[in-house]
C-alpha cells in the first residue's frame, strides 16, 4: 500500500512537473527578451507578459533577473493589470445584458453537446477529433443540413481555446451552435449557413488545459507553438503534442476554406503571417480575402473597433508585426492547407468573470455569422472535360489572390466581392481562363469545360 502511494505521488508531482512548473509566468522588458520566452497576448509598448522556461529563470545574471518580475499565471488570468505598476485595474462590472450561466466544464459542455445531438439529429453530427493525454476528447460539433444533399458543401471550422485558460471563445462557440440550431428553419441567415454549408465548430481543443486553469497541455506544450514551421514537412509528427496531431489529421481529411481559432487576452483580429514580416511582396497570397474577412469579424465588434495604436488598425494587426509566433495553428492551415485562418483575441481579460459572458455574446454574434457567410461567397464551379467526366486535380488562381488552390471535381473559392478573372488548369487539359462573378452559395454550380 505504501509502494503504491509513493508511486502514485511520483506520477502526480512528475505530472505537475511537466505542467505548470516547468514555466514561469513574468514580466520582462522587451529589449531584453530571455531565449526561449513565449509571448503571452498582452499589448504594451514597454514590457512583454508570458512564460520563461524555468530552467532559464534559474540560470539568468543578477542584471538581468532585476529587471524580470515574476508573476502569479492565475492571477493575471482573471484580472487586468497596469503593466507599469503591476497594480490591478478595478473596473465596475457591467452586466446589463441581463442572466448569465457559469463556464461549461468539459463534463457539462460533453452533456450539451451530447443533448444537442440528440435532439437535432438532421442538422447535428457529434464527433471527436481524438483524445487529449489525459484522454478527454476534443470534441467537433458539425452542424449541416442533412436534408439537402451535396457531398462537396463548402467546409468552415472554428477553433476555441488551445490556449487552456482562454475560455470566452469556447462558449461562444456553444451560444453559437445553440443559436443557429434554435433559429434554423426561422432565420434565413442560420437557415442558409446550415442548408449549404458543413460548419465545424470545436469549442475547447485543449480540454486537459482548461480544467488546469493552464495555457499548456498536459504535458506542458503550448500548441499554438507546436506546429510546423514552413520549412518542415506538412504533417511530421516528431516533438508534437497529441492535440497538435489530431488537429493536423482532421486538416488533412478536410479543406477548410475559411477559419479562425479563438484565444483571450488581447482584443483584435490576428492575420498571418504571424512567422515573418508582412511586408508588400511577402503578404499571405490571399490577403485581399483575408483583410475583408478580417473587417466583417471587427466590424461588428463595437470595443475591437476601436482598438488602434502600433500594428492596430480599426482592431486588425497582422501577427508579425504585433509579434512574432513560430509554430502557429493559423499560418500552418493558411500555408500548408489551402486555407483562409485568422486568430481572434475576443477580451483583454482571458478567464474574465462568467456575467460577462452575455455581453461578449453580444458583442460576437453578429461578427461569427458574418465572418461564416463570407466562407460560402466566391466561385462555385462543376469542372467536367468536353464528355461531361469530372475533373480532378484542378489548380485554381484568381486575379485578387496570389496563391493557387487545388480542388477535385467541384470548386468553392471564396472571394471578395466584383468579377474575377479565374485561371483553370489540370494535368491533360488546356489551360482557360474566364471572368465569374462570385455569389454566395445556394447549392448550385457554374459549369466549365475544360478541353483535352
Ligand atoms: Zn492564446
Amino acid at each position: 500500500m505504501k509502494a503504491l502511494y509513493w508511486v502514485v505521488a511520483f506520477l502526480l508531482s512528475s505530472a505537475s512537473l511537466l505542467g505548470a512548473t516547468k514555466w514561469k509566468y513574468v514580466r520582462a522588458p522587451l529589449t531584453d527578451l530571455p531565449k526561449g520566452f513565449i509571448r503571452d497576448h498582452i499589448r504594451d509598448d514597454q514590457y512583454a507578459i508570458g512564460y520563461l522556461p524555468a530552467e532559464t529563470w534559474k540560470n539568468l545574471t543578477p542584471e538581468l533577473r532585476e529587471k524580470m518580475v515574476e508573476l502569479d499565471a492565475r492571477a493575471w488570468s482573471e484580472a487586468q493589470f497596469n503593466l507599469k505598476t503591476l497594480q490591478e485595474i478595478q473596473r465596475p462590472v457591467i452586466n446589463e445584458f441581463g442572466p448569465f450561466e457559469e463556464y461549461h466544464t468539459y463534463t457539462s459542455l460533453t452533456s450539451e453537446l451530447k443533448a444537442l445531438a440528440e435532439k437535432y439529429p438532421q442538422l447535428v453530427t457529434l464527433s471527436s477529433a481524438g483524445k487529449t493525454v489525459d484522454g478527454r476528447e476534443i470534441w467537433i460539433v458539425e452542424l449541416s443540413a442533412r436534408d439537402v444533399v451535396d457531398e462537396n458543401k463548402p467546409q468552415l471550422l472554428y477553433v476555441s481555446s488551445m490556449h487552456g485558460d482562454e475560455v470566452v471563445g469556447k462558449e461562444m462557440m456553444v451560444y453559437f451552435i445553440r443559436d443557429l440550431l434554435a433559429s434554423y428553419g426561422t432565420d434565413e441567415r442560420a437557415t442558409q449557413l446550415l442548408r449549404y454549408g458543413r460548419l465545424f465548430l470545436i469549442p475547447s481543443m485543449n480540454p486537459d488545459g482548461t480544467e488546469r486553469h493552464q495555457r499548456f497541455n498536459a504535458n506542458g506544450v503550448d500548441l499554438n507553438r507546436n506546429f510546423p514551421e514552413m520549412n518542415e514537412q506538412p504533417f511530421s509528427t516528431s516533438g508534437r503534442a497529441i492535440e497538435t496531431i489530431n488537429l493536423m489529421e482532421l486538416h488533412r481529411n478536410h479543406h477548410f476554406l475559411v477559419a479562425a481559432n479563438f484565444h483571450t487576452g488581447s482584443l483584435c483580429v490576428n492575420l498571418p503571417w504571424d512567422h515573418k514580416a508582412n511586408s508588400p511582396g511577402e503578404k499571405f497570397g490571399d490577403d485581399v480575402l483575408m483583410m475583408s474577412l478580417a473587417k466583417e469579424y471587427a466590424s461588428h465588434n463595437a470595443p475591437m473597433l476601436e482598438v488602434q495604436g502600433g500594428s492596430f488598425h480599426d482592431g486588425i494587426t497582422y501577427g508579425y508585426e504585433w509579434y512574432q509566433v513560430l509554430g502557429g495553428m493559423q499560418d500552418w492551415a493558411s500555408f500548408f492547407r489551402g486555407s483562409t485562418h485568422a486568430t481572434m483575441e475576443l477580451s483583454e481579460i482571458k478567464w474574465p468573470s462568467a456575467s460577462s459572458l452575455p455581453g461578449f455574446w453580444s458583442n460576437n454574434r453578429e461578427s461569427l455569422v458574418g465572418y461564416f457567410e463570407h466562407g460560402l461567397d466566391g466561385l462555385h464551379l462543376r469542372v467536367v472535360d468536353e464528355k461531361g467526366a469530372l475533373v480532378q486535380n484542378i489548380g485554381v488562381d484568381i486575379s485578387t489572390a496570389k496563391r493557387t488552390l487545388t480542388y477535385n471535381n467541384f470548386v468553392h473559392r471564396p472571394t471578395v466581392a466584383g468579377p474575377q478573372q479565374v485561371t483553370l488548369k489540370a494535368p491533360g487539359y488546356l489551360t482557360q481562363t474566364l471572368t465569374v462573378n462570385p455569389s454566395r452559395f445556394d447549392g448550385t454550380y457554374q459549369t466549365v469545360v475544360l478541353r483535352k
